[in-house]
């Protein structure tokens, strides 16, 4: 595994920490719970789509590109960062986003709605919840190469194997913090939705031989189809960097039962869990992804899953922006 061989943008000069959760961990009586804050990533407001960045915008540079085309929900993290990162590079932008909700798109929302704004977005394109997004990015893409631009097609979350190779790094940088704290780690939690976080994290422990299991909570697809998206796209991930492809298929694990009726609609867990990250650690986490994979972790733990000293790291991937659309629900 060789992931130095690839264009990298620095967006982030520093590691994120690890943090313990003291009171969080008391208060739930169970495990010790950790945190990588990877929501103290570089660009605006920090989140795991950073990380995926840095190698994205290096090959579109190499690639000549003078604008990235990127797609996401309504109120996607994913989209303010790429039009953060193009506005570093001095690239343009254009977001299509995915009314996956019908009608949520709303262009006066706060949130990450009101940044695309505040961050001067090119252009957005709003498609119905369903649509074949890469084909719209085709189709925005067609139209500016008849201008004469060249753009450059970023996939939702930014989840293909140049940007997973983001979350092999966070691997990476994970092991070599454990050892500086002499900590030894019994469970990973993360979020697991267009994957990339998760395939990265289980190729950069892999191909590191550290037997590390990632709990991926899915905030969007039942489990099964999740996991087959997870293992797919590992493979993918370690061939891209040159680590083992003999990724054992049961390695992969995806719980389904947070994402109550829907991607980004509310469940009492979320709530609980933003309301218990804020209130016992002054952490923000985010209604979407973060808050129903904290839920899960809290369930866990109640389920009495993990060994009352076990050590978990929580992966906390960001999104907290998102929280400014959702008052209503706090
Ligand atoms: C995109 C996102 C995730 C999910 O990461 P994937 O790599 O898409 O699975 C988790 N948390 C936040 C805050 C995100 O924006």
């Amino acid at each position: 595994m060789n992931i130095n061989q690839f264009p990298k943008r620095n967006y982030t000069d520093h590691q994120t920490p690890i943090e313990y959760l003291e009171r969080l961990s008391k208060h739930l009586g169970g495990p010790n719970i950790y945190m990588k804050r990877d929501d103290l990533l570089g660009l605006t407001a920090g989140g795991n789509k950073t990380r995926k960045l840095e190698y994205l915008m290096a090959d579109a540079l190499q690639q000549g590109a003078d604008t990235v085309i990127t797609c996401g929900a309504v109120q996607s993290n994913h989209c303010r960062l790429t039009l953060s990162a193009a506005i570093k590079e001095g690239l343009k932008c254009v977001l299509v986003l995915e009314e996956r909700v019908p009608n949520s798109y709303n262009p006066e929302a706060s949130g990450n709605n009101f940044l695309y704004k505040l961050l001067g977005v090119d252009d957005i394109i709003v498609v119905p919840g369903g649509s074949d997004m890469q084909g719209e990015m085709e189709k925005v893409a067609d139209s500016l190469r008849q201008k004469g631009n060249k753009p450059y097609i970023i996939p939702g979350g930014g989840s293909n194997e140049i940007g997973s190779t983001g979350y092999v790094s966070c691997a990476l940088e994970i092991l070599e913090q454990l050892e500086e704290m002499n900590l030894s780690i019994d469970y990973m939690v993360a979020a697991s939705g267009s994957g990339g976080t998760h395939s990265g994290l289980l190729t950069g422990l892999h191909g590191a031989n550290a037997n590390i299991p990632v709990l991926g909570i899915s905030v969007n697809k039942k489990k099964q189809e999740q996991e087959q998206k997870i293992y797919n796209h590992t493979l993918k991930t370690a061939k891209h960097v040159g680590a083992n492809v003999d990724f054992p298929r049961e390695k992969v694990i995806v719980l389904d039962d947070y994402v109550g009726p829907g991607y980004s609609l509310e469940t009492e867990g979320m709530r609980e869990a933003v309301q218990l990250a804020a209130r016992k650690e002054g952490i923000l986490l985010d209604p979407v992804y973060t808050g129903k994979t904290m839920a899960g972790l809290i369930d866990l733990v109640r389920k009495d899953y993990f060994e009352k000293n076990d050590n978990v790291l929580f992966v906390h991937t960001g999104g907290a922006p998102a929280l400014y659309a959702y008052t209503d629900s706090f």
